[in-house]
């Protein structure tokens, strides 16, 4: 195996030769960071443009593969982990994880076999294996939606699941995705997160603005069957289980409510109560630390809280993705 240069860590920062190469430079992330000095400054605001671009829908962009400096993007990389870490929201470092792992994919299809065996090494995928274990495959492919990653439509031979080398391709991409994100988030020291936190903000207001413009200005009538079904049991004073109040609580604040009009929502309960709904909506809308989004349709199916799907929901999900997609196509979207 050659050895592998700067570039090539810039390419695949998550590789152990990137953290050996910072420690190895005598210029520690943690004093970068501290020092505010132009240096430190510009690497930060590096990183932070970094965790902003995954927070795209479509997330990785191919425009930004141009490596100009690898050391900036290897120390990058370093600090935008510790940004997503300080966010107190489990979906900042899944979107990195998500956007690090495209990055890395797109460099792959063009990268030399020797390397790629190597990173698929590091992550602990046999790439070369013409097959691998049903329970490998399936915790690499339960996250794929296209119907040739279904078990039922693979050829499986004795526990073991026949891969080609174009499943590998995608495979190792959802291996990295996994291996990054098991790294996240960092325990990092008071005074870097600190130092962080002007940055951690910029994000937090970029994810807002992100789901505005993703959603819109928001149209009741738009919401899916199982939301509109949750609703008009509020209205009707029915007591509802304690999975309902949580999707739809959790359903309006993404889409964009504030704390004030969800609970205007519950409030056509008849047996309404002020200060317990504010809190249980207080809490699931992130007073805790953590934001919560609704459950996707094969979880509220198991609650019992999917009713009378619609021709829309054929194709759906998730309720978020049904509401996306009534608005788009209504033109409705702001
Ligand atoms: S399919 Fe999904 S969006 Fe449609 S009603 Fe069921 S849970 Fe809701």
């Amino acid at each position: 195996m050659r050895r592998l240069e700067p570039r090539d860590l810039a390419k695949y920062p998550f590789l152990p030769g990137a953290k050996t190469y910072v420690r190895n430079s005598g210029i520690s992330i943690d004093s970068l960071i501290r020092s505010e000095s132009g240096k430190g400054e510009s690497l930060v605001q590096l990183a932070t443009k970094r965790v902003e671009e995954s927070l795209r829908p479509s997330a990785f962009d191919e425009t930004n593969t141009e490596i100009l400096n690898p050391d900036d993007d290897i120390y990058a990389y370093a600090i935008a982990r510790m940004i997503v870490s300080c966010m107190d929201d489990t979906q900042m470092p899944d979107k990195l994880a998500r956007y690090e792992a495209d990055r890395s994919a797109w460099f792959l299809k063009a990268e030399d076999p020797e390397v790629v065996a190597y990173i698929a090494e590091s992550v602990n995928l046999d790439i070369a294996a013409p097959d691998m274990s049903v329970k490998q495959y399936v915790d690499l492919a339960n996250r794929m939606r296209d119907d040739r990653w279904r078990l039922v439509n693979r050829d499986v031979n004795n526990g073991q699941v026949q891969c080609t080398p174009d499943d590998y391709a995608v495979l190792l991409r959802e291996k990295i995705r996994q291996a990054i994100r098991l790294q996240l988030p960092l325990s990092v020291p008071g005074p870097i997160a600190m130092r962080l936190r002007t940055h951690a903000e910029i994000v937090s207001r970029a994810w807002q603005q992100q789901i505005l413009e993703q959603y819109g200005d928001v149209d009741e009538g738009c919401f899916p069957p199982c939301i509109r079904a949750i609703i008009a049991a509020v209205t009707d004073g029915t007591n509802i289980p304690h999975t309902a109040r949580f999707t739809l609580t959790a359903f309006m604040h993404t889409i964009g409510l504030d704390e004030t009009a969800i609970v205007e929502v519950f409030a056509r309960a008849p047996d309404f109560d002020i200060s317990r709904t504010t809190y249980q909506v207080e809490h699931i809308s992130g007073s805790g630390g953590t934001e919560y989004t609704p459950p996707g349709c094969a979880t509220l199916k198991t609650y019992g809280l999917c009713v009378n799907p619609d021709k829309y929901c054929k194709n759906t999900m998730h309720p978020l993705s049904y509401y996306k997609y009534c608005k788009k196509i209504s033109g409705k979207k702001a």
